[in-house]
């Protein structure tokens, strides 16, 4: 089956020590592309390194620069330089940045002023910006907020949509929340990736989001080392476990694993308009 990772930490310290076998374990289980967002100014300069030197045989690697809504507080100095790397070639998106009511490390009005930075930046680069959004659970503040800002900022108008050329202005990375939190956003012609999230208690409507999201806006991710879905160890998840939360979207929609392959790499492509089959260097 043809996969992406569209959304996984390699860089982070828990892969020091075995990237590579990590990498070539994706390729061997079909993993063609991986985007590696960061969440900090380390951990974004961490991808674009990632990104300009893949190692032999791993999967094409796209980076995403950006500050994640835990690390909001304080992010001021930290974003000018995030805005710096995001001119690199090798950084396909802006993010991954968001909002975070659940675990709230920042203050609300921290994350919010971070998201629309971020959202601003995306629209300056034309790269689309990668959300993050959870609220605690049985609440969807966060996905209330996050449509609200979208508006806000003018997601899905004329002009916005003309700079990126058709491609979605945000992701909705590992979806959580209500049908109509999804529909909400398709309408504003975001993509939607899955993660192993799908699996957990309390993210039943995410079986029949994946049921509508259209196939061209449509991704699979792993968020590793985090959300390992059923079978992958707890302690790391990798990208090569993405087939398993693609296998799960693939039953959903009633359609082979493989036919979901075929659509998958093409609909990455055009989300982070790569450069098909080429290596960024
Ligand atoms: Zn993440």
């Amino acid at each position: 089956m043809r996969l992406v990772d569209a959304h996984a930490h390699v860089q982070a310290d828990r892969f020091a020590g075995d990237l590579s076998d990590v990498l070539l374990a994706a390729a061997a289980a079909g993993v063609e592309r991986l985007l590696v967002p960061g969440w900090n100014l380390a951990s974004s300069r961490g991808a674009v390194a990632l990104a300009h030197a893949p190692a032999p045989g791993a999967p094409s690697i796209d980076a995403a620069v950006g500050i994640h809504p835990h690390e909001a507080a304080g992010a001021g100095p930290g974003r000018e330089e995030v805005a710096e790397l995001a001119a690199d070639p090798a950084v396909v998106a802006i993010g991954e940045t968001g909002l975070d009511y659940d675990r709230a490390f920042s203050p609300r009005e921290d994350q919010l002023v971070n998201l629309r930075w971020h959202l601003a930046l995306g629209r300056r680069t034309g790269k689309p910006v990668i959300l993050h959004c959870r609220s605690a659970p049985g609440l969807r503040d966060a996905q209330d907020d996050l449509v609200a800002e979208l508006r806000a900022a003018g997601a899905g108008d004329a002009a916005w949509r003309e700079r990126l050329g058709g491609a979605p202005p945000a992701i909705l990375h590992s979806f959580s929340g209500p049908v109509d939190f999804a529909e909400a956003a398709l309408e504003l012609g975001l993509a939607i990736g899955f993660s192993g999230l799908v699996f957990r208690r309390g993210e039943e409507p995410s079986a029949q989001v994946a049921r509508i999201v259209p196939p061209d806006r449509l991704l699979v991710e792993t968020d590793s080392p985090y959300l390992s879905p059923p079978g992958a160890p707890k302690r790391r998840n990798e990208p090569s476990w993405v087939a398993v939360t693609a296998r799960w979207v693939a039953a959903q929609r009633d359609v082979e694993p493989d036919a979901l392959g075929e659509a998958l790499v093409p609909a990455y492509d055009a989300a982070f308009r790569t450069r098909t089959g080429e290596q960024w260097t």
